[in-house]
């Protein structure tokens, strides 16, 4: 078997794009219209957890709008002058991707607000005295802005977006749609029992469901298994110690540090990473999202607290293991 790329995978066509029927029929409506008016896209903001089909979206987008796509991240923009390259070689109605946009310094923020308002920079050459400002008209771009933080973008920014799309977790049913359309470009055998096992263990994340797949792939072909059915998947996530709720050792490891150091909580995130030895942003924008998803952590003023779902699921899970 060949071993396709990830971007064999990922959908091309609004209509390949499962779930998120909201925002996908907000967006046909839109890149209809501008079509339509011979128009570029108004300026789109996406957020949502890693994973969830925001730079799947940007790239379908371009492609729907038949337009090219220039991609950046928010942190690689250092200087005013590294966005004003980029802007300066759009063509018209390209589509800039800016990924992580809120890691992007507050300098070059402020040269992108008259961008996206009226298609101009204002850039300042020189220093001192003799500094002057210079005007340069842009091609008009739509910019699609993708962030993990919405919270941690400053108002101006946030509200040059014309169109503001949430994407959300995904259901058990829609990733297991995901995991057989994987397999089939991916050449695997699936039932439809199995692509739900996967799903259902894959923290409603699309990019997770698609690894997963691969993991289990891996071990049907290793045991001799040309099907993955349920039984096959199971056994090929429990070795991986991905359980039936899809926590990993990781997340599992966060609960039972609240609860063995920190009787159940309330404690601060701070306090959580350093006893895991993670990062807050990780615990923050990994972990945390898909644990609330699932009742078994909540966010409190003082802190975060295990729920009793969570103590159920964690005895649940040592008596399988006969503990
Ligand atoms: P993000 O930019 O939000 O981190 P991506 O757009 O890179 O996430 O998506 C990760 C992977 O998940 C993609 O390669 C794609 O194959 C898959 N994917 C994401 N959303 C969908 C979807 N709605 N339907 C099918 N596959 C999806």
């Amino acid at each position: 078997m060949q071993n396709p790329s990830e971007e064999h995978i990922r959908p091309r066509t609004l209509d390949d794009f499962i779930g998120q029927e909201d925002v996908r029929g907000n967006l046909k409506i839109y890149l209809q219209a501008a079509k339509e008016r011979g128009q570029h896209l108004d300026h789109c903001l996406l957020y949502g957890n890693p994973g969830l089909g925001k730079t799947t979206l940007a790239q379908i987008m371009a492609s729907e709008l038949g337009v090219n796509m220039v991609s950046t991240s928010g942190p690689v923009l250092e200087r005013s002058g590294d966005l004003a390259a980029i802007l300066t070689s759009l063509n018209r109605h390209d589509l800039l991707f800016i990924d992580e946009i809120h890691r992007m310094p507050a300098v070059v923020e402020e040269i992108l607000y008259p961008g996206m308002e009226d298609f101009k920079l204002d850039l300042i050459v020189g220093q001192g005295p003799g500094a002057r400002t210079v005007k340069i008209e842009l091609e008009p771009f739509t910019l699609v802005g993708a962030t993990t933080r919405i919270g941690l973008l400053t108002s101006p920014l946030r509200d040059r977006f014309g169109v503001i799309c949430r994407l959300e977790f995904y259901n058990p049913r829609e990733l297991s749609l995901i995991v057989t359309r994987a397999a089939r470009i991916l050449g695997l055998e699936i039932s439809p029992d199995g692509a739900l096992e996967i799903g259902k263990r894959s923290r409603g994340t699309p990019r997770i469901a698609n690894r997963l797949l691969r993991r289990v792939a891996d071990y049907a072909q290793v045991a001799g298994n040309v099907l993955i059915d349920a039984d096959v998947a199971a056994k090929g996530l429990d070795i991986m110690d991905v359980d039936s709720r899809g926590l990993d050792m990781m997340d599992r490891k966060i609960l039972e540090c609240i609860i063995d150091h920190f009787g159940g909580g309330p404690v601060g995130v701070k306090t959580i990473a350093a006893a895991c030895s993670e990062e807050v942003r990780t615990i923050e924008d990994i972990y945390e999202p898909y644990l609330i998803q699932c009742g078994f952590l909540k966010r409190t003023p003082r802190g975060r607290v295990v729920t009793p779902k969570a103590y159920q699921h964690l005895d649940g899970g040592l008596k399988l293991r006969g503990q």
